[in-house]
């Protein structure tokens, strides 16, 4: 029985005649450990799949959250109309997300053609100055970087978020950290702003509260919020300047309106600067005007942050200040090339007063082609918190600004020349004193004021003695020639600060009015310059010439309309003539005049 052999049975256990044969038990588990085996696999192959799904669900989850901080953000940045809040919003919003412990905005600044910059409009936990370049001490909002074609700038172009420094924190565009002083700035990464192609700005952001980088991860959720931002920022930008023009317009309308009646030139050029300083919130303006006898630019007016007494001074007339010569300073050089001048660096002004010019404004009026004159402002201003009006260093003047100058240039212009043609019409041409049908007007109202205000008024009235024979034997043109150097004489007579005016009323014939002087002082007037004129000699053509005059007088106090007081004083001056002239008559009553003065001879 030992030597049968199972023939069915041969092969491997023919190689260990004498291991047992496996039982059942032992086959169910090996197949159950076959089994356990694969389930674990299964279960491995499982978990990966599981950790795969938990990841995917995280990036979901996270990817809802960004997309919720997008929507929520972008809903508040478009609520928003004023820039620098706007500015303010978006950095807070990248800088909680990444505890960021710094950032800023510089956005494009483009009113100089010839020098574009991108300029800081916003920043926080910076530092409020910088050292420049040249070792000044600047705010931090005149940090400026120039657009160029350079690598940095090709990146920002392209609109992906890139990093400025390294993992050691070295700058990874050295030479322009070096050339712009990039620094300053503190950052780690930088987010364009654009628009369509055009680059609005950037976004700059410092390194993690806990010193490490924004990873590189996150650069995609920067650029949506970049790209949200950068559409508010511009309709904001739009909606500032739309704003802008509108005002512009209604200071234009505004000031039409207001001048439509207004022949005085002096209030015409004082209310166009006033106007232009408040639309265009300048600091201060000065208007100049040509002066074709001298061909120097003269200041006629003055408006905004200036002295009361010196401002007054000027504007009316009294205080004489610096002329310019045509291509002289900003003014001189828009008179001389006819076209406005825009500056906006204030490294480019020069500065030739204690008071930092920061920028300047300047707009030829021009008749036809003629340059009559030149408006200049300079300086922008805003108000501080406690609504004080203080210098804004950082606001410059736009395209805007000028344009509405020009037209208030323009205005000025046509305002100018319709004072002249007024002022002629009033003005006596060859003594240049103002006329009958000026004085018809000023004398009634200046008798009405008087009345209304119970002061004491005086007219004198002037007659040139025995002209006729005069002229007969000088000639007509001697004749004028004494007529000019006497309107001198009554012109130098007239008190400053006193209101005093007077008039060529006919031929040879003038008048003085006298506000607020009682009868004592205006008939010691009258005498001096009766004396005055009789003792003045002129030379003409070699020829010794003179002339005396017989003066009327009357005062309002003892007539109380205009025309009595001039019939009054009317016949005073025939009553000096027959008392045999160069000599002062009062006239009390129309019937009770007395001849006051008469020459010793
Ligand atoms: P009386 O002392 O009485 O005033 O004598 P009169 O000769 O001045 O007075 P009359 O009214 O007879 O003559 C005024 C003269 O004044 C006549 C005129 O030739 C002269 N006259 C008026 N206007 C002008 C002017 O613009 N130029 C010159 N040269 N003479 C003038
Ligand atoms: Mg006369
Ligand atoms: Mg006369």
């Amino acid at each position: 029985m030992v030597e049968t052999v199972n023939s069915s049975e041969t092969g491997s256990r023919a190689a260990d005649p004498i291991a047992p044969e496996p039982s059942a038990d032992h086959l169910n588990l090996m197949a159950l450990v076959q089994q356990l085996e694969d389930q674990q696999k299964m279960i491995g192959a499982l978990q990966v799949k599981l950790h795969h799904m938990e990841e995917k669900a995280a990036n979901l989850d996270n990817r809802v959250f960004q997309m919720r901080a997008l929507l929520q953000s972008g809903k508040g940045f478009s609520q928003i109309l004023e820039l620098h809040s706007l500015l303010e919003a978006f950095m807070e919003v990248c800088r909680e997300r990444y505890s960021a412990i710094n950032s800023s905005v510089l956005l494009l600044d483009d009113l100089d053609p010839e020098s574009v910059y991108y300029r800081v409009r916003a920043y926080c936990g910076l530092p409020d100055t910088f050292t420049d370049k040249q070792s000044v001490e600047e705010e931090m909002f005149m940090f400026k970087i120039p657009h160029n074609q350079g690598l940095l700038w090709q990146l920002i172009h392209q609109g992906d978020v890139f990093a400025v420094r390294d993992m050691r924190k070295l700058p990874r565009f050295e030479s322009a950290f070096n050339r712009w002083n990039l620094s300053v700035l503190q950052s780690d990464v930088w987010v364009p702003l654009l628009r369509g192609s055009d680059v609005l700005g950037v976004l700059t952001l410092g390194e993690c509260e806990d010193g490490s980088q924004i990873p590189e991860t996150d650069y995609a959720f920067l650029e949506e919020i970049a790209a949200v931002a950068a559409t508010v920022i511009d309709s904001t930008l739009k909606y500032e300047k739309n704003g802008r023009i509108l005002n512009n317009l209604r200071t234009l309308y505004d000031v039409n309106q207001q001048l439509a009646n207004v022949n005085d030139f002096r209030k015409l050029m004082i209310e166009t600067l006033a106007s232009a300083v408040e639309a265009l919130k300048a600091q201060k303006a000065n208007l100049m005007l040509y002066n074709h006898q001298t061909e120097r630019l003269e200041i006629k007016a003055v408006w905004g942050n200036i002295p009361p007494e010196t401002l007054k001074a000027i504007n009316e007339g009294i205080l004489d200040t610096k002329s310019f010569a045509v291509g002289e300073g900003v003014s001189g050089m828009a008179a001389k090339i006819r076209h406005p001048i825009r500056i906006n660096d204030r490294a480019k002004i020069e500065q030739v007063s204690r008071n930092t010019v920061h920028c300047i404004l300047a707009a030829p009026i021009m008749w036809g082609t003629d340059v009559e004159g030149v408006i200049t402002l300079t300086n922008k201003v805003k108000k501080d918190e406690n609504g004080n009006t203080i210098i804004d260093p950082l606001s410059r003047f736009g395209e805007d600004d000028e344009q509405l100058l020009v037209s208030l240039a323009d205005n000025a212009a046509s305002n100018l020349n319709k004072a002249r043609l007024y002022d002629a019409s009033i003005t006596d041409r060859l003594t240049k004193l103002s006329n009958s049908r000026h004085f018809e007007v000023r004398f009634g109202n200046m008798v009405t004021d008087a009345i209304a205000e119970e002061s004491s008024l005086c007219l004198g009235i002037l007659d040139i003695d025995h002209f006729k024979k005069f002229n007969d034997k000088y000639g007509h043109k001697a004749g004028d020639f004494v007529l000019e150097k006497t309107a001198a004489l009554l012109r130098q007579a007239v008190r400053e600060n006193r209101q005093d005016e007077c008039f060529r009323y006919g031929g040879e014939e003038f008048c003085i009015v006298l506000p607020h002087t009682p009868i004592e002082e205006a008939t010691e007037l009258l005498i001096d310059l009766r004396k005055k004129i009789s003792a003045t000699t002129y030379t003409w053509n070699s020829t010794e010439l003179s002339a005396s005059v017989s003066i009327g007088l009357a005062c309002s106090t003892d007539f109380s309309h205009p025309v009595s007081l001039f019939e009054a004083a009317d016949k005073a001056l025939y009553v000096s003539k027959d008392a045999g002239r160069n000599c002062v008559s009062h006239a009390k009553t129309s019937d009770d005049i007395v001849t006051l003065d008469l020459p010793e001879d």
